[in-house]
């Protein structure tokens, strides 16, 4: 097998997978309000995904994340979890969802392979919750949670988008979920896409939250978590089961340890997530190209995958939103 390097000599093996640009919230922060799906036909069938997948496993690609828009509201997901699991040398295949219809499928996506879940929650009151994702199902994403620890989808990973003068009141309460309920928390910096209604909302970083906890609840234990492959820095509270993390999405450029590239739901591979640079592979999934074609294609977008990012310089990225991209 070869591996994937970039050309700044970064292994590559973690592949997320946008299955769906259609969603069930419209989180502010996500896409617009005027946002428009892509049709079915240009979205990429579960076939085609296998195979893009299995010419990245010969390239050295271990770990899959299925991500949207919304997975779950894409018919039969299990089905997929089911292909990409039993693909040679693909280890862990596993999900960012926002949970709404978690609980109705767990068993069965746990059956299927999927080893974990990231689950996206911003707020713990009823109206704030509909207030930031347009919808009100904060009770259903709560049985989500449940589901997916009862299940085996663990550790569940809670993702919070912390925004300013929004939801930032509320970073105690998430706190004290790791130390009543256990749940492992991460804090996410917003990220100020052109493409979404809350662009131009300011910044908690988490230099901030970080003081902010160490000064609410003690001091904050450094923790290695067994299981993650992400950017997130890791701590715990004494005498807490659960554990808080940070991603400095703005912050802090994490880029130097970049081990992912994405593919969107129209069959585009993005190598970062704040470039716009895009390679199609759809068209030469649909003509037919071999496994090595579609892997040759793979490791020559890895190769254009830029040093960095530019958001702490105040760069706003255009195009598209999060919800087209698979955050
Ligand atoms: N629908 C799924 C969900 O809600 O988790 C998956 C897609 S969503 C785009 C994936 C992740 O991107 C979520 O955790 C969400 O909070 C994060 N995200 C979206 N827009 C963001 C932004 N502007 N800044 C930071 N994180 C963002």
């Amino acid at each position: 097998m070869t591996s994937l390097v970039d050309s700044f000599g970064r292994s590559i093996d973690y592949m997320r997978i946008s299955v769906t640009d259609r969603c069930d919230l419209r989180c502010i922060y996500c896409a617009s309000s005027d946002f428009k799906a892509i049709t079915h036909e240009e979205v990429l069938r579960y076939e085609e995904i296998n195979r893009v997948v299995e010419a990245a496993a010969t390239l050295g690609v271990t770990k899959i994340r299925l991500t949207g828009g919304e997975p779950l509201t894409r018919l039969n997901l299990a089905e997929l979890v089911r292909m990409l699991s039993s693909i040679d040398g693909i280890e862990e295949v596993s999900m960012t969802t926002n949970a709404t219809r978690l609980a109705r499928y767990a068993s069965e996506l746990k059956q299927s392979g999927l080893k974990r879940v990231n689950i996206s929650l911003d707020s713990l009151q009823p109206a704030k919750f509909t207030q930031i994702t347009g919808g009100d199902k904060l009770a259903d994403v709560l049985a989500g949670i449940e589901a997916a620890n009862k299940t085996g989808l663990t550790p569940v990973k809670i993702n919070m988008v912390v925004l300013k003068g929004i939801n930032d009141n509320e970073i105690p309460d998430f706190v004290r979920k790791t130390i009543i309920d256990g749940w492992h928390v991460r804090f996410i910096e917003h990220m100020p896409f052109q493409n979404s209604d809350s662009r131009g909302k300011g910044l908690v970083s988490s230099e901030a939250i970080m003081t902010l906890i160490r000064h609410q609840f003690g001091e904050l234990i450094p923790h290695h978590p067994e299981v993650g492959n992400g950017p997130a820095s890791y701590y715990r509270l004494a005498g807490a089961k659960g554990t808080l993390g940070f991603i400095g999405a703005v912050t802090d450029c994490f880029c130097e340890g970049c081990n992912r590239f994405r593919l969107t739901a129209d069959g585009k591979l993005r190598p970062c997530l704040l470039d716009n640079d895009e390679i199609d592979i759809k068209a030469a999934l649909r003509r037919g190209a071999s496994i090595d074609e579609l892997a040759e294609i793979i490791q020559s977008a890895a190769m254009t995958k830029r040093e960095k990012h530019h958001l702490s310089d105040g760069n706003v990225p255009a195009g598209r939103s999060m919800r087209q991209i698979g955050g």
